[in-house]
């Protein structure tokens, strides 16, 4: 009953052209793919040319950042009503990326959650350990203060609105990746984390994986029961790569 989303997130790559080739290699493959909902993720400079080329389509758009203000002097930063004018359907929060090199708080997480949602667009937000957090025994402790952050800043009826993205700092970019079953604890964590609030709510939230998902591995991740997608970096600019992973979704 919840739709699996396969999110790609390009981050910082590409090219005008390369961007535009992937996109048409994408939407060549995906006519077959009726389960998933598939979204791309691309930078900033490419929302223009990727809405121009997904009109129509029925993949989704989306951005990966926004700021936390509406308008103003934000030298810089982009908003969540312009990403909404762009078409964008989706905007990740808070990726660890973010969070590390860009001194992300939980606060300023929920204030971009909050922007995204008033425009209608539905935030994807990422929370995860890192392997030091995992080792010391606080993955638990590290997750459940991303997602009550949230709760206590914007209350639990704006998960009615949110994809929730696990996503291992630990397995992000590097080739290791979540075991299925380490995968699921943490997506059944997640999920009984908002139900405690909202049962309703916590059953009907999509929890996507993130983490060197790639062709060879997505089938069994997403066989498992609270695995609702997933958000794929690495592989998500190789289109086939891509469209193996929207197959098995
Ligand atoms: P990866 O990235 O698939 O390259 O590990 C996932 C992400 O950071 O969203």
């Amino acid at each position: 009953m919840r739709q699996p989303l396969i999110a790609g997130n390009w981050k910082m790559n590409g090219t005008r052209s390369s961007a535009e080739s992937l996109i048409q290699g994408v939407l060549e493959g995906s006519s077959g793919i009726a389960k998933a909902e598939i979204a791309v993720c691309v930078p900033f400079v490419f929302l223009e040319l990727a809405q121009r080329l997904l009109s129509g389509r029925s993949i989704r758009l989306g951005a990966q950042n926004v700021c936390t203000e509406a308008s103003g002097a934000y030298t810089g930063e982009t908003s969540a009503e312009m990403l909404n004018e762009f078409g964008c359907r989706y905007v990740i929060c808070g990726h660890s990326e973010r969070r590390e090199y860009y001194g992300e708080t939980d606060a300023i997480v929920a204030k971009k959650l909050a922007m995204v949602a008033s425009t209608g667009m539905t935030p994807i937000l990422c929370v995860g350990e890192t392997l030091e957090q995992r080792e010391q025994g606080f993955m638990e402790a590290v997750i459940a203060g991303q997602i009550d952050a949230i709760i206590e800043a914007n209350g639990i009826e704006s998960f009615g609105q949110v994809a929730i993205a696990y996503e291992p700092v630990w397995a992000i970019g590097t080739g290791k990746t979540a075991t299925p079953e380490q995968a699921q604890e943490v997506h059944a964590f997640i999920r009984r984390r908002v139900a405690a609030h909202d049962a309703a709510i916590a059953e009907k939230v999509r929890i996507l994986y993130g983490g060197s998902m790639k062709p060879s591995n997505a089938a069994e991740l997403l066989a498992m029961p609270d695995i609702d997608g997933g958000l794929i970096g690495g592989a998500s600019l190789v289109a086939e790569d891509f469209l193996a992973i929207c197959q098995a979704g």
